[in-house]
């Protein structure tokens, strides 16, 4: 029994040694990325040279996520690991430690300069309790939302890539260059899209700050009740200090978003009297049957709905 296990495992070595060989059948690069931004940066990257597996699925929420042991099997099988950083992946060390895995950890945000975030609402509690009157600052890790900063995630999947595969780096650069042409076309259409906004009617709700990069980058104010993690239930008077602030700032637009639960915005929308103007794609891409379902069609997604419920209003 052990003997003939023995020569069908000789059988495959000698079989998968056969393949090596032959580049045409080269096994794909196992690619593990945290959630589904990155997943498609990686896919445009990668073409057929890599195999994805993607921790945080669509419409998924990586604050909060609970890695299940299937994640740390493919994990422990990775050749690279392609992460966002920045603590966005609130599961990410479990998951390394749990894996064991060998792979290179890449973090997609060397590079980016990273925002501060002050909490204006979430944690309003904790700040008085600490008696600064404001909440401690953070850094924001939503730097996907900026498409500059796409295109530096781009560069270090492709970089990464080339370290690991180093037969198929021409491949992996012309891809990033192709891919990241097409994101300067997309950086155009969305600050044309906030320039045909008037300049009094750029501020807009979503129920937890996502949106700091993009903010910082295209001009647009959003005001949200939950911080930049989802993982702390506003106070009551977190969203009754948002209403009131809401009431006099004008805001344009409220929103729901993809990954979090509508309630708390339908509440605000009550209770402001502004209507909900769609939904939002703020840190998961939607299933592929939805609006969503790549980097560039969630982009698009969310400045038209922007633009349609400001401009309709
Ligand atoms: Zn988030």
């Amino acid at each position: 029994m052990l003997k003939s296990f023995r020569a069908a495992l000789a059988l495959s070595v000698i079989t998968l040694s056969a393949f090596a060989t032959s580049s045409a059948f080269a096994a794909p690069l196992k690619v593990v990325a945290s959630f589904t931004v990155i997943a498609d940066f990686a896919k445009n990257v990668g073409g057929d040279r890599v195999n994805i597996t993607t921790i945080v699925g669509p419409d998924g929420d990586a604050h909060v996520y609970e890695p299940s042991p299937a994640d740390a099997v493919a994990m422990a099988k990775a050749d690279v690991v392609l992460v966002n950083g920045l603590h966005f992946e609130g599961f990410l060390q479990r998951l390394v430690d749990a894996s064991a895995t060998k792979a290179a950890i890449v973090t997609l945000t060397k590079g980016v300069t990273p925002i501060d975030f002050k909490p204006e609402f979430a944690d309003a509690d904790a700040a008085e309790g600490a008696g600064t009157g404001s909440g401690k600052t953070v850094t924001d890790p939503h730097a996907f939302q900026s498409i500059a900063n796409a295109k530096i995630y781009v560069k270090n999947i492709a970089d990464a890539f080339c370290a690991a595969d180093s037969a198929g780096c021409d491949s992996y650069k012309a891809n990033a260059a192709a891919y990241t042409a097409k994101l300067d076309g997309l950086e155009g259409e969305v600050k044309a899209a906030i320039q045909s906004i008037p300049q009094a009617k750029r501020v807009v709700i979503t129920s937890h700050d996502a949106f700091g990069y993009f903010e910082h980058e295209y001009g647009l104010t959003f005001l949200a009740p939950e911080g930049i993690s989802t993982e702390s239930e506003p106070s009551a008077a977190d969203v009754a200090k948002l209403v009131s602030q809401v009431k006099q700032d004008k805001a344009a637009a409220i929103f729901v978003e993809n990954i979090t639960n509508p309630r708390l915005i339908e509440q605000i929308a009550g209770e402001t009297g502004i209507k909900v103007g769609g939904t939002l794609y703020s840190d998961a891409l939607s299933g592929s049957d939805g609006p969503a379902s790549t980097y560039v069609d969630m982009m698009r997604n969310n400045i038209t709905q922007i633009k349609g419920a400001i401009l309709g209003s």
